[in-house]
């Protein structure tokens, strides 16, 4: 024993690093009134935990990955008791706030597929094919009701330079076999009427959700499964308990066999570990007032696709259900030391920079007010994709970091998390995209330093043809970046 043991002291230490820990969760996950329009409509809340329970597997995170681990787990064993713990409410961090645009890829794009997994790009199209068609069976199997709209989406050009890669992008589709049609300025503002655009990239094969909806649809599908969702259970340890694992939170513990971390850009509060393999960025979103017939009539959009520009800082936008404008993206703000929490969802400057860039892009809808806005946090790795790793001994398992594309892609998650716990012989284990690590971002200060770089760096590139300068070129070549 060391000389400078004292009872009790390394106790009180633990007690007070405990204590310090649950605070910061907490801090983060706490005011569930963030704005989002998607999370309107009170439901009840659902139970918190009390006493101590016993399960198969406990998840912790109600977003679109616990939620969808607990579907892949429940189908592949009916019998299994999962009980799901959530800080706050379903929905209450990116899945309840995001755009709801529904995309196949499972690499954030084709582009970032082909770079970083060129080797089994083509499984892993197939993949996200499979998950996008089973995405849409699910949604339609358990009647959840979440305006899913199979409408597409278009890449917008707004500066010639955009022109150029719209092309060579469309060849690359072309070239992997997936459905991309060039448009031109006058074909692209027949669907949607903008005087900025100049072209687009047309893709049929893609979607736009309510994503809270589908949160709590999902939700409600586990509830019809059995499954236990308690909220207001911010789980603030997770500890060893013999072969199995315990899960702390107010008011009662889980013990369970296995235990899934699904708290995206939240991890590395309760798994210090993570906190280098991604940045949480905040994304900021403004929408409109519903349009009425005749304002939707001054820009068309007959056919509501998902749109994106196709500058390295990009908007995205879409209708909603009752044909407001969704307008958002553009800056993605990261706060020194993983910063996270209620006082990060609103950023007056990024609204601000949001409005001016909506009237620019629309002119005609000088007389459209905004109603609403909110951001939320996402989580991105350096190599944009999603990162997978276990904790204690392989008790308990996690998947995070699906940038700006995670409605769709958490759904495939939930099935690779899923094979970690049950299914170990599963195909999905073997991809590089599953086993191999992204680059880590460096501790503090350097990582914000790098990251505030990085965003410079993008911003120049914009206003400079979209030419790379020496700091992007040196990202590439280490296949490492930035990105909301
Ligand atoms: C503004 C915005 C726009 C976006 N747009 C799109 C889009 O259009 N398309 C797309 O595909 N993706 C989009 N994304 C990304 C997408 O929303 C996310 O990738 C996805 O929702 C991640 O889901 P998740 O369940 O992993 O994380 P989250 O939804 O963040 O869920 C994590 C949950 O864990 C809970 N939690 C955290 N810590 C604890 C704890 N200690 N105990 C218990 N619970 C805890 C949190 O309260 C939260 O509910 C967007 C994201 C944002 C923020």
């Amino acid at each position: 024993m060391s000389a400078t043991y004292h009872p009790g002291v390394g106790d009180s230490a633990t007690a007070r690093a405990a204590d310090r820990r649950r605070a910061r969760i907490a801090a983060a996950t706490g005011a569930h009134r963030n704005g989002s329009f998607w999370l309107d409509g009170d439901t009840p809340p659902r139970p918190p935990l009390t006493g101590q329970v016993t399960a198969d597997i406990a998840i912790v995170g109600a977003g679109y990955t616990g939620l969808w681990t607990a579907l892949a787990l429940t189908e592949h064993d009916p019998g299994l008791r999962v009980v799901v713990l959530e800080a706050t409410r379903v929905g209450h961090g990116a899945s309840g706030r995001n755009g709801g645009f529904v995309e196949a890829s499972l690499t954030h794009g084709l582009h970032n597929g082909l770079a970083h997994f060129p080797d089994e790009i083509g499984e892993l199209l197939r993949l996200g094919a499979e998950n996008f068609a089973g995405l849409v069976d699910d949604i339609r199997r358990h009647g959840i009701d979440c305006d899913l709209e199979l409408t597409g989406t278009i890449d917008v050009a707004t500066a010639p330079w955009q022109l150029d890669e719209l092309a060579a992008s469309a060849e690359v589709h072309a070239g992997v076999g997936e459905r991309a049609t060039l448009l031109d300025a006058d074909e692209v503002r027949a669907e949607l009427d903008s005087p900025t655009y100049l072209g687009g990239l047309a893709h049929p094969d893609g979607a736009i959700v309510h994503p809270g909806r589908l949160a709590r649809g999902l939700a409600g599908a586990l509830d019809d499964r059995g499954v236990a969702i308690h909220e207001g259970a911010p789980v603030s340890r997770l500890r060893r308990h013999g072969a199995r694992v315990r899960l702390e939170a107010p008011g009662g513990a889980v013990v369970a066999d296995r235990a899934v971390l699904a708290t995206n850009a939240y991890s590395h509060l309760l798994l210090r570990r993570t906190a280098r393999q991604f940045v949480p960025v905040y994304d900021y979103v403004l929408l409109t007032e519903p349009l009425t017939p005749e304002q939707r009539a001054r820009i068309g959009w007959a056919n509501r696709q998902g749109i994106a520009d196709s500058g390295n800082q990009f908007h995205y936008y879409r209708l909603t259900g009752d044909d407001r404008i969704l307008w958002g993206g553009y800056d993605a703000v990261y706060r020194f030391g993983n910063g996270i929490g209620p006082r990060f969802d609103h950023r007056r400057a990024t609204y601000d920079l949001l409005a001016r860039h909506f009237r620019a892009t629309f002119p005609q809808l000088r007389d459209l007010r905004f109603a609403r806005w909110w951001g939320g946090p996402i989580a991105t790795t350096t190599r944009f994709t999603a990162t997978f790793g276990e904790a204690l001994g392989g008790r308990v398992v996690y998947g995070l970091g699906y940038t700006g594309l995670g409605v769709a892609a958490t759904r495939f998650a939930g099935r690779v998390l899923r094979d970690r716990l049950l299914v170990p012989d599963s195909p999905l284990l073997d991809l590089r995209l599953v086993t191999a690590a992204p680059f880590p971002f460096p501790p503090e200060p350097l990582r914000w330093t790098g990251v505030e770089l990085t965003r410079r760096a993008i911003a120049r590139s914009d206003r400079r043809a979209g030419a790379r300068g020496p700091w992007l070129r040196l990202l590439d070549r280490f296949g490492v970046g930035f990105d909301s």
